[in-house]
């Protein structure tokens, strides 16, 4: 998925869950860490990155057991690095499920290709879910 899906998808998540404006933007915040991990991984080689890229920075595992047993801020911003993840496994590409440095363990849904216009229908999903849930309340 591109940034800016992630920035919009987690951000209005995070207002669909119930928090607040500052708290989805550190959801948001969250959902970019997994991508800069590879980029900072790489040091701006474009060989680097392609081999780093998805591999233990898309590792579902550790941001869900931060995610449950953390709380606050940090809570927040790990559960969105997990959103990332879990958005990122919709792609053909998709993230290592089971063994951290990919490889033939990383596995997608292919449901949605990265770049393709099927990403706006996540974000507008998202907004929909945030319209939805604070008309309800
Ligand atoms: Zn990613």
């Amino acid at each position: 998925m591109k940034a800016a899906t992630h920035l919009g998808f987690n951000f209005f998540f995070g207002l669909s869950l119930g928090f607040s404006p500052l708290g989805a933007a550190v959801m948001t915040a969250g959902g970019m860490l997994p991508d800069i991990c590879d980029r900072f991984i790489a040091l701006g080689s474009k060989t680097l990155w392609r081999s780093a890229h998805r591999t233990f920075s898309h590792w579902p595992w550790p941001y869900l057991g931060a995610a449950l047993f953390l709380h606050g801020p940090l809570q927040i911003f790990l559960f969105g690095a997990l959103l990332h993840c879990v958005l990122d496994a919709l792609t053909p590409t998709g993230i290592p499920w089971v063994h951290p440095l990919g490889g033939k363990w990383k596995r997608g849904l292919g449901l949605i290709k990265t770049g393709s216009f099927l990403e706006l229908g996540v974000i507008a999903g998202a907004f929909l879910l945030w319209q939805f849930t604070s008309s309800a309340a």
